[in-house]
């Protein structure tokens, strides 16, 4: 097991602790001898650990992390799928050739026209709920 030295260079002792309180504002390794008799942290006596729990402590911030990262991955996947389909309904929607254009009959010119119509209204809407 390492040592540590106390988060204050003036004090000879070694950590014996380490403090997760989220709001502390003091420095986390805490030596014995010092810091635990000046009373610092005494608030928070709860989220005080042994520093033989730090190597712990690590690991399982490393399992969080992944399995954070994991999650956000998924999430990476999931929007590409879901942006890819979007991209392709714009596409079948708006990308008309003249071909096709050639190949549709009166009500669907129609449909096409209402498409083209509403177009800008649509893009916008599309892109105030993308940014
Ligand atoms: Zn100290
Ligand atoms: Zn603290």
């Amino acid at each position: 097991m390492n040592t540590f030295a106390c988060s204050d260079p003036t004090h000879q002792d070694s950590a014996e602790f380490f403090c997760i309180n989220p709001f502390c504002q003091e420095d986390h390794l805490i030596c014995f001898a010092q810091c635990f008799k000046t009373r610092k942290h005494l608030q928070h006596t709860k989220d005080i650990e042994k520093i033989s729990e730090l190597q712990s402590y690590i690991v399982q911030m490393k399992f969080d992390c992944t399995e954070l990262l994991d999650q956000i991955n998924l999430f990476q996947q999931q929007v590409k799928i879901n942006l890819d389909k979007l991209k392709e309904g714009i596409q079948s929607k708006y990308l008309i050739s003249q071909i096709q254009l050639a190949q549709l009959n009166a009500k669907q010119i129609n449909q096409v026209l209402t498409s083209i119509i509403q177009f800008k209204e649509q893009k916008q809407a599309l892109l105030s709920s993308l940014y």
